[in-house]
């Protein structure tokens, strides 16, 4: 019997009539699913599947890929380039040229009025690769404003930063297949049954054909805390004590690697030093891990053949979301757990192309992981664009997080935002809108015209997303996957990629350069300058991508000649003694002194506040708030909060509170639940003028990644429970 049911009743697929599959990656989060788009005779796309060939995702896609296809009909789509003189006016309808000429004239006008850093782009996780790099050759080559970033600040600095101090790059050493290897799973911050659904599917069956431990640190007890075996409620903000704990007890019972150690590593004699300052019985009276469950712990994880460490947002987003990692990282260095299969340290990346980004965009550096820092990386690409290397800065200008305060204080006075809402993403959103109300020109390229920034917006150029264009995405296992076009953009709208070549059009100074027509040209741009780096791409292509549902990089030129394909499963880096990218070889251990500096609950403000993801949502629901079969499942926002402390306040299930904090208020409903502590509440990032209006973000001192998970707030009971309903409702307009 089924659910009370004498007779199954078989799913009815409903018959599409399907024609044509074409493929695609998946457009959402970096778990890199490959998904076939179906069209019907009249080429009217009407289905998604997983590809049953993927090695990523083995036919399989959660609720958000299952109706990705809706997004190319869905509302709010912007199709015509739209113009204003002023924000308190109506957008006029305007062409392309226009749009583009006019940026061109702003952008001038406003670096000779203030100085050629005046103007500042902010990107996306979001574009094609071939996307980044386009953007970065306009913006570093030809507009020439060191004030170029992405918002993939706001989710994965902390991770590029930590790799970067500990093994001299970015680039996630690790893959999925590590699962099926590990002897150990330790997960810092990271619920992947909402946020990562299929990379969890790939754990739990690998955890079904052979048990091992999986310890997850979070203080909520999210889903993936649900399946552990040993959840560890950590103090909001102090997870580097309980990795410095960890360490006093391996390096101090004699538990680390040490033949991995002296082969691979220096820095040991100053990790041990410092750590002794975290015996388990100071370390508990910070972290709240009672000193017996740190001691076990520590041996599970010291004591297994092979070890894995993954983490998401629960430490990048954190005053000390850089140690956090370089704590994960130090963690697998000392028990020799890097560059082995089950033995890694992998962050989970978050947007379909945070890593795409991070590897060509040029928004922290050069493209292809060079550094603006380094004499020789901006020769060569001087070189290769065919720009005075002298064009370009030094070092890197500001992180998105410090562009937006430089608008405050009158150093930037315009802004092009690409595929990017931070009237919704960024915290403490009263400041932002004050720092918006400051800016002469701003410009917004989004696929939608509904985006909350148009609020403050001089232009709109409206873009193509996802299969509406061609290129590829790098997901969180250093695995490119192409998309195909499929269709195309609604009305005028046309791909990035097209307008950064409009816009560098309009700029003299990109006569002398190439901006090539069609993204495989670009791609080959790219393997030219990959070859012989870390994430050298050389031997790939468009066609072998798709043939091979993925390639990992890195993958040469001279594997691609000899006809040795690319490995199915996984494939991982720093795999032999001293291949670290410091010019020694070795990995850096690097000690981490914690210091207190969160906002804490206090008497007036008496909660954590954490914010996260939705598995039927992605980021400010851009996308999915328009997808009846996405957004039904939580159409507006919601607090959890524990049932005790509901009981407390006579707060009931269902009923809208309003959540206070020292820069604002949001009203939401309540949802009575064990998940939160008694002192905690956790609220969905996905929503405008919601959570981060509560929001402090304090900023991690390496990676200028917000610490959106640790402020503190008060709750309050509302009397009129219909005028809150309502301003729920009136707050979202979808
Ligand atoms: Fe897309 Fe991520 Fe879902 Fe896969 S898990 S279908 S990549 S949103």
């Amino acid at each position: 019997m089924l659910f009370g049911r004498h007779k199954k009743n078989p799913i009815k697929m409903a018959d599409k009539k399907v024609e044509k599959w074409s493929y695609a990656t998946c457009g959402y989060c970096s778990v890199g699913c490959s998904i076939e788009i179906g069209t019907n005779a009249d080429g009217k796309v009407v289905g998604s599947r997983g590809v049953g060939g993927a090695d990523v995702n083995r036919g399989k896609l959660c609720v958000k890929g299952i109706f990705e296809h809706e997004l190319f009909t869905s509302d709010g789509r912007g199709d015509k380039p739209l113009s204003r003189d002023k924000v308190s006016d109506n957008y006029q309808e305007t062409t392309w040229d226009d749009a583009a000429s006019t940026m061109a004239s702003e952008i001038t006008r406003i670096q000779e009025t203030y100085g050629r850093d005046s103007f500042a782009v902010v990107s996306t996780g979001q574009l094609l690769t071939e996307e980044f790099y386009t953007l970065g050759k306009l913006t570093r080559g030809v507009i020439g404003t060191n004030n170029y970033d992405g918002n993939t600040t706001l989710c994965m600095a902390s991770a590029v930063s930590g790799y970067k101090r500990s093994f001299g790059s970015d680039g996630p050493p690790g893959c999925y297949e590590d699962f099926e290897h590990t002897e150990c799973l330790m997960a810092w911050g990271s619920n992947l049954p909402e946020q990562h659904p299929i990379i969890y599917w790939r754990l739990q069956e690998a955890r079904e054909k052979r048990d091992f431990p999986l310890i997850v640190v979070d203080p909520r007890v999210t889903m993936l805390a649900q399946k552990a075996d040993i959840h560890l409620a950590v103090t909001p903000g102090t997870d580097v004590v309980l990795q410095n704990a960890f360490m006093h007890v391996i390096l101090n019972e004699g538990l680390e690697d040490s033949d991995y150690i002296k082969a691979n590593t220096v820095g040991i004699k100053e990790l041990k030093a410092e750590v002794q300052h975290y015996d388990p019985t100071t370390a508990a009276k910070i972290c709240g891990i009672d000193e017996d469950t740190i001691r076990s712990v520590a041996r599970i994880y010291a004591k297994a053949k092979t070890a894995m460490g993954i983490w998401t947002m629960g430490i990048n987003q954190s005053t000390h979301g850089s140690d956090g990692v370089v704590g994960i990282n130090n963690l697998s260095l000392i028990t020799g757990n890097i560059g082995k299969p089950g033995g890694t340290s992998l962050s989970i990346t978050g947007q379909c192309n945070a890593m795409g980004t991070r590897e060509w965009s040029s928004c922290s550096g050069l493209p292809g992981y060079r550094y603006l820092e380094n004499e020789q990386d901006r020769k060569d690409i001087g070189e290769f664009w065919n720009v005075d290397p002298e064009f370009f800065p030094k070092k890197r200008g500001l992180a998105q997080t410090d562009i937006f305060p430089a608008i405050e204080t009158g150093q930037i006075k315009g802004l092009w935002l690409v595929a990017t809402n931070p009237m919704t993403s960024m915290p403490n959103t009263e400041r932002t809108r004050r720092m918006f109300e400051k800016l002469e020109f701003v410009v917004v390229q989004d696929s939608y015209v509904d985006v909350e920034t148009m609020q403050y917006a001089h232009l709109f150029l409206p873009a193509s997303t996802w299969a509406e264009k061609e290129g590829v995405f790098t997901n969180t296992e250093r695995r490119v996957n192409v998309t195909r076009k499929v269709v195309d953009g609604p009305g005028e709208s046309k791909p990035d990629f097209d307008i950064f070549n409009l816009v560098a059009k309009h700029f003299s100074k990109s006569e002398s350069m190439s901006f090539p027509e069609n993204p495989e040209a670009v791609f080959d741009e790219m393997k030219v300058l990959s070859k012989g780096r870390l994430l050298d791409m050389s031997g790939m292509n468009h066609d072998l991508i798709e043939k091979q549902r993925g390639i990992q990089w890195p993958y040469t030129e001279e594997q691609a000649k000899k006809g040795e394909l690319p490995p199915a499963g996984g494939k991982r880096l720093y795999t032999k003694n001293a291949t670290f990218c410091f010019p020694n070889g070795k990995a850096k251990l690097i000690p981490l002194p914690y210091i207190e500096n969160n906002e804490v609950p206090d008497e007036k403000f008496p909660f954590w506040l954490n914010s996260g993801r939705l598995v039927e949502h992605f980021h400010t629901r851009t996308k999915t708030g328009k997808l009846g079969n996405t957004n039904k499942y939580s159409p507006i926002p919601f607090m959890e909060i524990n049932p005790d402390a509901a009981l407390d306040m006579g707060i009931k299930q269902g009923e809208y509170v309003r959540c206070i904090s020292r820069r604002g208020d949001a009203v939401v409903m309540a949802m009575l639940t064990q998940r939160v502590a008694r002192n905690a509440v956790f609220i969905p990032f996905h929503y405008f003028d919601c959570v981060n209006r509560l929001t402090l973000g304090l900023l991690d001192p390496h990676s200028r990644q917000p610490a959106f998970k640790q402020s503190a707030v008060s709750i309050e009971k509302l009397e009129d429970q219909q005028a809150a309903a309502q301003l729920s409702m009136e707050m979202r307009n979808f």
